[in-house]
């Protein structure tokens, strides 16, 4: 295969249908059902590592201003930024021992986040933190997390290692009831929920895999009393065990590294290699990133917004694989849009994303030494396929002689368990300790998977009325006869690589909805016409990612080959497009979202 910029029509007609066959290869009829909720199998959601046992109190029974459902980065925001519009009393409910989120929860070893850490990071300007890194580990990330709840004083009203276990709105007294698995029992006028677009953990539903007798964990409850070490590696634990990991999407090839590290021998089950591109971490400075000037991080995250969602800039301030490939990636961005002689530009397109592939290939065989080992390694499909992921430590791992590659792909992932270990075509590999990075339920929150029920007026549930007749919002946040209550980082709105970014901006709104109906003593709801006319706004403008998609191998990004994920489902123009709208909307028809107390408030 030639590696050139310019790839030959005869390599273009080869390489489709290589990618073909390596999809039929993968696609199972069960689609996303061959998943199990870690929940319904093992009882993970159960074990807190981090927390112990949450300390003994007295159920709550009183009111608060504002309910925000999470505590990871959405309800953190969602937090500050209400503190900003003046508003008080504000709970935040979380899960877990502290506040985090994913980044609470997630503390695997090589723990990373991929996106520059100075876009990603929130509040860098409110704070004055600068982060060290180009990309921060996780731990770094979570101490964040925490800066920002102690600097808006979140911590005094907060609930931690507290799950809701309803949401009810009663008309008599206009607030919501929120319930807990703690046996509280409380008011609160508004509820923001933030409950988090990676929080379901996923299993897969691999016949035998409750025989298996050795050791299991999910990614993001890692055993470190097993393994020994921290996020930084020191496995000490696996020095004498053969350890088997599932999954190499953003999580595995994270991991795999520090595993390879130490333990006796790593097995690593693969089914589809990730594109993996250069990521070059390195420390940064103040001054690298312009630190000295007030809005220095607000306008280096604006520019990576633009950039990603397909917008044209003079200058690319962050300069890494994520903004020099977003073209590529603008195909599954509902900004995407076919302008001029669209065959002309699906040439260009494919021989750009053919170039792009062939780059990430040879970059394996230049890198693994084993051809056999490399040729396993290479991903078949286009780039838009699956999420990219980054990385100068993974590949690498795979010249040690203690790191074998087990290809599952023939049997569409691995076929049994028994209570010796894994089994892939004729050969059993039999394991001390086998690690699931399987991944969680992406975009699916507690309130779509209905562990959240939501009643709102007349007893109606929302999940119920959203499976019925599609979701209805004005703008992804808020509902006709659902009053007070906004939806964080949900669908109907806008989303992007830095969901955190995605995250603040949805913050400022809530804010906005909630002082705008404190200042004229009304209710947030929005009417019947406004949904209608979002959805119209929505629908008019998607974007046809369906043949693309339909051509892609397997993954969260299209419901396992079986179908799309992504639809009138996003606002069509991209979230830094959406982003303005929500601004001018907020400076021109917040009012239009209100509605009239019928009792007045004690
Ligand atoms: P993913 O869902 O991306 O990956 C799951 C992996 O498990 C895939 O490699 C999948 O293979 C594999 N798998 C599933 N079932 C089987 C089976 N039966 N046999 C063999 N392999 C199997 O999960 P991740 O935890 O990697 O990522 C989840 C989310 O978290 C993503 O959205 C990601 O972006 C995010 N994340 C972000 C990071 C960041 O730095 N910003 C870091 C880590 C995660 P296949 O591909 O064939 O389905």
């Amino acid at each position: 295969m030639a590696h050139s910029r310019t790839v030959p029509p005869e390599a273009l007609a080869e390489l489709r249908e290589r990618y073909r066959t390596e999809r039929e290869r993968r696609v199972r009829p069960d689609g996303v059902r061959q998943y199990v909720r870690a929940d319904a199998e093992f009882g993970y959601y159960a074990d807190d590592p981090y927390a112990g046992e949450p300390p003994e109190r007295e159920p709550l029974r009183d009111r608060v201003d504002v309910a925000v459902v999470g505590g990871g980065f959405g309800g953190i925001l969602a937090g500050a930024r209400l503190c900003e519009q003046g508003v008080r009393r504000v709970r935040v409910i979380e899960q877990g021992g502290d506040f985090g989120g994913t980044w609470y929860w997630n503390r695997y070893p090589g723990i990373h986040c991929d996106v520059e850490s100075h876009v990603y990071l929130p509040l860098l300007d409110e704070t004055g933190y600068v982060p060290e890194w180009k990309y921060a580990p996780g731990d770094e990330i979570r101490r964040h997390a925490v800066r920002i709840a102690e600097k808006f004083g979140l911590y005094a009203d907060a609930l931690f290692s507290t799950s809701v276990t309803s949401l009810t709105w009663e008309d008599s007294s206009e607030s919501w009831i929120v319930t807990t698995d703690r046996d509280d029992s409380f008011r609160a006028t508004y509820v923001v929920t933030a409950t988090g677009v990676l929080s379901e953990l996923k299993l897969p539903g691999i016949p035998g895999i409750e025989d298996f007798k050795g050791h299991t964990f999910h990614t993001s409850r890692w055993d470190y009393g097993y393994t020994g070490g921290t996020p930084d590696g020191g496995l000490t634990g696996l020095a004498d065990k053969r350890v088997g990991v599932v999954g190499t999407g953003a999580t595995g090839i994270q991991v795999v590294p520090k595993l390879a590290e130490d333990a006796r021998h790593l097995y690593v089950f693969q089914r589809t290699p990730s594109t993996v591109d250069v990521r070059a971490n390195r420390r940064t400075t103040a001054q690298d990133v312009g630190a000295d000037r007030p809005g220095w991080a607000q306008e280096r995250r604006d520019n990576f917004l633009r950039i990603v969602s397909g917008e044209s800039v003079d200058e690319d301030l962050v300069a890494d694989r994520w903004t020099e490939s977003a073209g590529l990636l603008e195909k599954l961005l509902p900004s995407f849009r076919r302008q001029g002689d669209r065959a002309a530009f699906e040439a260009a397109y494919e021989v750009a994303d053919a170039t792009k592939m062939n780059e990430i290939r040879a970059r394996v065989e230049q890198i693994v030494t084993d051809p056999a080992t490399a040729d396993r390694l290479k991903p078949w499909y286009r780039y838009a396929c699956k999420r990219p992921t980054f990385s100068d430590l993974y590949l690498q791992a795979f010249n040690r002689a203690n790191v074998s590659l087990v290809d599952t792909a023939d049997t569409h992932g691995i076929e049994r368990m028994t209570e010796r270990g894994v089994v892939v075509g004729d050969t059993e590999y039999e394991l001390d300790c086998l690690i699931f990075a399987t991944g969680f339920s992406v975009g699916v929150s507690g309130i779509h998977s209905g562990r959240l029920p939501v009643h709102g007026r007349g007893g109606a549930l929302l999940q119920q009325l959203w499976r019925q007749q599609g979701p209805r919002t004005l703008h992804g946040f808020t509902s006709n006869g659902f009053p007070n209550l906004i939806q964080l980082g949900g669908i109907q709105s806008a989303g992007s690589v830095n969901y955190t970014h995605v995250l603040d901006e949805h913050a400022v709104h809530a804010a906005a909805l909630v002082a705008a109906a404190e200042a004229k003593g009304a209710l947030v709801e929005p009417s019947r016409e406004a949904e209608d006319a979002w959805r119209a706004v929505l629908t008019d403008g998607a974007p046809d990612h369906e043949w693309f998609h339909a051509e892609c191998t397997p993954g969260y990004y299209n419901a396992e080959g079986l179908g799309r994920r992504n639809g009138p489902s996003a606002y069509p123009h991209g979230a830094s497009a959406f982003h303005e709208l929500l601004k001018r909307w907020r400076e021109e028809s917040i009012d239009e979202a209100l509605r009239a107390r019928s009792v007045a408030r004690d």
